[in-house]
């Protein structure tokens, strides 16, 4: 299976941003490594990503859409309008929507199901907060929004994102996190890529990437910036 690092940029980038992808596309070019990189900008920059990634192995993505093909949902995008635009992966159901737009899973769902019906690979998200991982009960969330969160069919990738070690610097054990991965991978099929997020840097990336039933990483603050988040890549050697 080929890994994916897959960056997400959340809502930070304007044109000059994309600067960054010129110092990737370099990087990648002396690096050469057998890995999948997605960068998933803000909408706005989408199309311009696009074509600033064109002819590498760069890919783009999104990090949200509709549930709707189209329709009376002002601010909204579907996952067609993102497929036109050039997106070939849509990240679904990342903690801070289902915190600051209170997503259920069975609205993420909908969301994975529209990203595949428009031709693109959703990455679904699940993870558990601090104080459920604290009373015992961090496989039982995840593998609830894992029963309610994922399609019934059709490709698509996990990011095992535990909410409390998203932008705070802090990572479970590499023990933890193969028994989260385990118990994902136990529920879905061995070729689905199971990524993992949080605090992912260049200095810990070697150790987490070579967990077992992990496929790749799910990158928020260090892809920002093309030497950290290359360093991530870089961890492929
Ligand atoms: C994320 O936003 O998906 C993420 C993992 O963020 P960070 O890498 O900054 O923890």
């Amino acid at each position: 299976m080929r890994h994916l690092i897959a960056g997400n940029w959340k809502m930070n980038g304007l044109r000059s941003s994309l600067n960054e992808i010129t110092k990737l596309k370099s990087l990648l070019a002396a690096s050469q490594r057998a890995v999948d990189v997605l960068v998933c900008p803000p909408v706005t920059l989408l199309e311009r990503l696009v074509v600033a990634a064109k002819g590498t192995v760069v890919k783009c993505g999104a990090q949200d859409c509709h549930a709707s093909a189209s329709g009376a949902h002002t601010g909204d995008v579907s996952a067609e309008m993102l497929s036109e635009a050039g997106a070939e992966f849509v990240i679904v159901g990342h903690s801070e929507r289902r915190a600051d737009h209170a997503e259920a899973d069975v609205l993420v769902k909908a969301k994975a199901e529209a990203a595949q019906r428009a031709g693109m690979m959703p990455i679904i998200c699940v993870g558990e907060t601090q104080n459920e991982r604290e009373n015992g009960r961090a496989i039982d969330v995840v593998t609830n929004q894992l029963l309610g969160s994922l399609p019934n069919s059709g490709e698509f990738v996990v990011a095992y994102e535990p909410v409390w070690a998203i932008g705070t610097g802090l990572v479970p054990t590499l023990a933890d996190i193969e028994e989260m991965h385990g118990v994902i991978r136990g529920k879905t099929a061995p070729a689905v890529r199971l990524l993992y997020g949080g605090s992912v840097k260049p200095s810990n990336a070697g150790d987490i990437l070579q967990v077992a039933n992990v496929n790749g990483a799910l990158v928020g603050g260090a892809s920002l910036k093309a030497d950290d988040f290359h360093g991530i890549i870089d961890a492929y050697k």
